[in-house]
């Protein structure tokens, strides 16, 4: 099938228009046109080649939703017109026991990711949601519940999940401390969705400026990393913080916030921390961990939580023109809460957008 998206073509090019095919659907594959997709911090980095293992030509976004234009003929999950989403997943090995857990997101083969990857059978490149369709195995797209808006639920497919995964994973539940550091596009899911399991929230920036927001958001308070005297008071506070900062960073200033047993779980930065002392994690019995997105089943929970609870990001939609500058912005952290990429702004193929 011949598609279209935005590409990048090397680690400092700028995302511009690119024809490219996707597969012929296997018997077990729906086709979809993408409506949807949210921009996610990993786009950035993965564009830029943050991580060191980056393919191009690139078309990123990996918080898809769309709607199914074709099905293959062993499908049985969904059919024409059905409205679906897909995150960073779009196959497994389906057979080790993470796989039979429901934690594809821990194959112990490796998922192929949604982009930069390679599909398991073909080795093609695998291409994102950047792009007017997408072909996924059945079983790694999600049904979006009715009543879901379809042009806010696209971050949920990446940044919910990939906080709604260590609140539960953590038995988040009513009067639960959680902390949550940087309020961007996961951290501000972490709190609309700690606050809807009726935990006691506060987000840890280094903003003032986005108390208000925190508030709103539905926090209980903000507190300030850089005011020491409140660092200090807020000590052992907490049962689970989830640290979303995108970048390498010093955690020391964050454990002796946890209380005994407790947890500062990493989602955000992908590679070295500046050095953490041990003191904190010692004499205070503290722990640290990480946590990559969610599995299949405990995405989909997300999506029909979010549904019932009426939980959706804050959104700003913007063309697919306006990418390079989003990316800029969300460097600065100045997005509230994420870039969502209406996808009918997309040219019908490059020769058409000149
Ligand atoms: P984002 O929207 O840019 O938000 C990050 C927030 O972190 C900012 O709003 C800011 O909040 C804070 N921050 C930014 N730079 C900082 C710095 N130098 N020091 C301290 N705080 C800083 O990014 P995002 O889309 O939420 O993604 C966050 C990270 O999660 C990215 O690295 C992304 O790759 C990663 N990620 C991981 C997974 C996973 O599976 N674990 C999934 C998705 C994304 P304040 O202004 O409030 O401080
Ligand atoms: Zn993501
Ligand atoms: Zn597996």
């Amino acid at each position: 099938m011949k598609t279209t998206g935005y590409a990048a073509q090397s680690a400092d090019a700028a995302l511009a228009p690119f024809d490219f095919e996707r597969r012929e659907l296997r018997a077990d594959d729906v086709a979809m046109e993408v409506l949807y997709c949210g921009v996610c911090h990993s786009d950035l980095h993965q564009a830029r080649n943050d991580w060191g293992w980056s393919q191009y030509p690139m078309v990123p976004g990996h918080e898809i939703v769309g709607r199914v234009i074709a099905v293959g003929n062993a499908v049985k999950l969904y059919r024409i017109g059905d409205h679906v989403a897909v995150g960073c997943m779009v196959d497994s090995c389906r057979e080790c026991d993470q796989c039979r857990k429901g934690l594809e997101q821990l194959c112990r083969k490796g998922n192929t990711q949604t982009y930069n990857d390679k599909d398991r059978f073909s080795c093609e490149p695998t291409h994102g949601g950047y792009s007017k369709h997408l072909v996924v195995r059945e079983e790694f797209a999600l049904r979006v519940p009715d009543g879901l808006d379809l042009s806010k639920a696209a971050p949920l497919l990446c940044a919910g999940i990939t906080t709604y995964s260590p609140l539960r994973t953590w038995n988040v539940g009513p009067g639960s401390r959680v902390g949550v550091i940087g309020l961007g596009g996961l951290g501000h899911m972490a709190v609309k969705l700690a606050a809807a399991m009726g935990a006691d929230v506060t987000v840890v920036s280094r903003s003032k400026d986005k108390e208000a927001d925190a508030l709103t958001l539905g926090a209980d308070r903000l507190l300030l990393s850089s005011d020491t005297e409140a660092m200090a008071e807020a000590a052992n506070g907490f049962d689970l913080i989830i640290d979303t900062v995108p970048v390498k960073h010093d955690i020391n200033p964050y454990l002796p916030l946890l209380d005994v047993d407790s947890t500062l779980v990493l989602v955000g930065q992908v590679g070295p921390l500046a050095e953490p002392s041990t003191v904190p994690l010692l004499l205070g019995r503290r722990r640290i961990a990480g946590s990559p997105i969610g599995g299949i089943a405990e995405t989909q929970e997300m999506l029909n939580f979010c549904a019932k609870a009426g939980v959706l990001p804050d959104v700003e939609m913007i063309g697919i023109d306006q990418i390079n500058q989003a990316f800029e912005r969300l460097e600065r952290a100045d997005v509230r809460y994420r870039f969502v990429i209406d996808m009918a702004t997309l040219p019908a193929s490059p020769a058409s957008a000149a």
